[in-house]
């Protein structure tokens, strides 16, 4: 690409530009970046960079005390629901398991009912508030999850919400269907039909009207089985749709050696994984997804096994599980810093788990998540010392700038 082909640059910024340099992330003190529509187009030294730009008379922007990270990616978030689940909070609060409230006919089920009752332009507007806050923070991609309709008119409103956010609003959106979340009341004495409903009219239905980049299942004790699971993942896989699977968060059934089974995405929670399940996602190359918020909503006491992740070289990311239950969290800020402080990730490890790692969760690799030559210009400005200071804060957002394909996102949208 010519110099003059630039568009902008901004110098003086230190750049972690979350290239994998051995066990940390490769980072410029004093760095350039410059972008050509919606691409980046050079990264190089300050120096280099004004040099360059005063040779084509182009205006350089100073970003002296910032930092530039890639757009951030929360790659599993349920954001959209109907009402909230402040009473299973006052529940939990007096003693009540997730389990007990669950089997007690709340939870889950709970937001089903108030997601069905739910106008379209409510479930939009309130996931809407939810977004923003995200977006505030530096997020740039979000995949949302259905899974709280559980029919197909109400799991087709759910997708078409986050096609038309991401059509919106300056984020890109990866839309999950998330058909095996919970068993409707409809069907609790026939899980067979709705297991097969799922896997067969409701997904070929979805798909057609483009609504599903990859599905989901809540493979669990409370919720679905691995044979049930494994019929949506083979479902999919026909359609030649990706999968990504809740595993492993409240009991060891199985659930991460399927999700390699059938080369997922993704493996989320997994604070309940055996040594030959996280052999077996390190060899499909699952990405682990640790939802740290939600493991601190549930008060749970067992972490995902991450010097076992480390050792197996399973590729970590850190998402929000944004959610009414589990984890009524907009912030992917709070998320890096629980994953460090809760599990005991390295900064530079979490700080991968919502760039790198996140945008190979969402097979996106190759797109964003790394500030590289030919990726999207998505960038994430924050006025830090260092990248480690992301991970450090409690309800700090130093945020001050988001480019979103080479254009200048307003924080207040
Ligand atoms: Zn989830």
């Amino acid at each position: 690409m010519k110099i003059d082909d630039w568009d902008q640059i901004w110098v003086g910024a230190g750049l972690a530009t979350m290239v994998a340099d051995g066990r940390s992330n490769q980072e410029i003190a004093d760095g350039a970046i410059a972008l050509k529509g919606d691409r980046i187009a050079w990264i190089g030294s300050s120096a280099e960079g004004e040099q360059r730009a005063q040779a084509c008379g182009l205006v350089v922007s100073d970003a002296k005390g910032i930092w530039i990270t890639p757009g951030l990616i929360d790659c599993h978030t349920h954001l959209i629901y109907g009402g909230n689940r402040v009473d299973d909070f006052e529940q939990r609060m007096s003693g009540a398991s997730y389990e007990q409230i669950a089997r007690a006919g709340g939870g889950i089920n709970s937001t089903i009912k108030m997601t069905r009752a739910a106008t379209t332009s409510s479930l939009r507007d309130s996931a809407a508030v939810r977004l923003m806050r995200l977006m505030a923070e530096g997020v740039t991609t979000i995949e949302i999850k259905s899974g709280y309709g559980m029919s197909l008119e109400a799991e087709h409103a759910m997708l078409q919400v986050a096609h038309d956010l991401g059509r919106d609003y300056p984020i890109t959106v990866r839309k999950t269907f998330l058909g095996l979340h919970a068993l409707p009341a409809e069907y609790a004495d026939d899980r067979q039909t709705f297991v097969k409903l799922v896997c067969g009219p409701w997904l070929s239905a979805l798909h057609s009207a483009g609504l599903v980049d990859a599905v989901d299942a809540f493979c669990e004790s409370i919720a679905f089985s691995v044979a049930e699971t494994a019929k949506l993942l083979e479902a999919a896989r026909l359609l030649d749709i990706r999968a990504h699977v809740h595993a492993g968060q409240l009991s060891e059934l199985g659930a991460p050696q399927l999700a390699a089974q059938y080369r997922a995405l993704s493996a989320a929670h997994l604070e309940f994984l055996s040594a030959e399940g996280a052999a077996q996602i390190a060899r499909a190359g699952t990405v682990a997804v640790l939802l740290p918020t939600a493991y601190y909503t549930l008060q749970q006491s067992k972490p995902p096994p991450i010097p076992l992740l480390r050792e197996m070289g399973v590729a970590m990311a850190v998402a929000t599980d944004s959610n009414p239950g589990s984890s009524p969290c907009s912030s992917i800020l709070l998320a890096l810093n629980m994953a460090c402080s809760l599990f005991g990730l390295t900064p530079q490890e979490a700080l991968a788990g919502v760039t790198r790692n996140a945008a190979r969760a969402l097979g996106l690799e190759s797109e964003i998540g790394t500030l590289e030559v030919g990726k999207r210009a998505d960038l994430a400005f924050f006025r830090i010392v260092r990248p480690a200071e992301l991970c450090y804060g409690l309800g700090v957002n130093p945020c001050e700038r988001v480019i979103r394909g080479g254009t200048a996102r307003d924080l207040r949208c």
